[in-house]
C-alpha cells in the first residue's frame, strides 16, 4: 500500500500481474508498432502481423467478436464492437509498465469504486474496461460520462494542453464563475462568499437544469 488514502501505480504492480496471471490464454506477448498497426487502422487483428522482431514485447488482451454496450448516465447507451472497432488491446506495454486500462480496472475494483464518474474522453475507453472488468469476474460499476470544457481550439482545457492553471487566490470569485460557465445563476453577492458556501449553495440549487449543453464551449 502506498501512503495513507492513496494508491501508487509503483505499489500495485504484483496486482497487475495477479490480474494479467487470471486471464491465461488471452493474454499475449505482441511486438507491433504503431507503424506495423497503420495499415489495420491502428486496430490490432487477432493475429500480430509480421513485424521487426527486434522491438520491445508488449502483453496485449485478445478481444471476442462481439458487441459491449451499456448505459451511461449521462449520455445514454454506447456501444463498441471490440473486434472492428479497438482491436486486441495491450495491458502491458513495452517498458513493462501497466497500461490505463489495465491499471484502471484493477484499482477502482480494489478500492470498491461502485459510480464511475469522469470525462467524456474517456467514453470510448469504457467498453474495454467493462470486458476486462467481466472476464477477472469484477463487479459492474455505473458510468457518467461528463462534458468537457474545450478552448477555442476545441482541446479540452487540460494542464497537458498547456491551459493556464486556477487562480486559488481568488478562490469565490472563480469559483463563482465556474458556476456561471456551469449555467446556474448566482447573486452577485455570493461572491463575498467563503468557497464552502458557495459550494454549498450551488448543491442546494443541482436539482435546477444547468443550461450547460447549450455553450458552445460543451461538446458531446
Ligand atoms: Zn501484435
Amino acid at each position: 500500500m502506498g501512503r495513507r488514502g492513496f494508491i501508487s501505480q509503483s505499489d500495485r504492480i504484483e496486482a497487475y500481474r495477479a490480474a494479467i496471471a487470471s486471464l491465461g490464454d488471452l493474454v499475449y506477448s505482441c511486438r507491433c508498432s504503431r507503424s506495423d498497426l497503420s495499415e489495420f487502422g491502428g486496430v490490432h487483428p487477432p493475429l500480430c502481423p509480421p513485424n521487426s522482431a527486434e522491438t520491445p514485447v508488449a502483453l496485449r488482451l485478445r478481444v471476442g467478436d462481439e458487441t459491449i454496450g451499456f448505459t451511461d448516465r449521462l449520455c445514454g447507451y454506447f456501444a463498441q464492437h471490440l473486434c472492428k472497432e479497438v482491436g486486441d488491446f495491450a495491458l502491458f506495454n513495452a517498458l513493462g509498465e501497466p497500461t490505463y486500462q489495465l491499471a484502471v480496472v484493477v484499482d477502482d475494483e480494489f478500492s470498491g469504486v461502485s459510480e464511475i464518474v469522469r470525462g467524456r474522453d474517456l467514453l470510448d475507453s469504457t467498453p474495454r474496461q467493462i470486458y476486462l472488468r467481466r472476464l477477472l469476474g469484477f463487479s459492474s460499476p455505473s458510468y457518467a460520462h461528463l462534458p468537457l470544457a474545450l478552448g477555442s481550439d476545441g482541446y479540452k482545457l487540460s494542464k497537458q494542453n498547456l491551459a493556464e492553471p486556477i487562480e486559488a487566490k481568488n478562490a469565490s470569485q472563480t469559483l463563482i464563475d465556474a458556476l456561471i460557465f456551469l449555467g446556474f445563476a448566482p447573486q452577485k453577492t455570493l461572491a463575498k462568499q467563503k468557497p464552502a458556501a458557495i459550494v454549498q449553495w450551488a448543491l442546494n440549487e443541482r436539482r435546477c437544469e444547468p443550461s450547460g449543453a447549450d455553450n458552445p464551449l460543451f461538446r458531446k
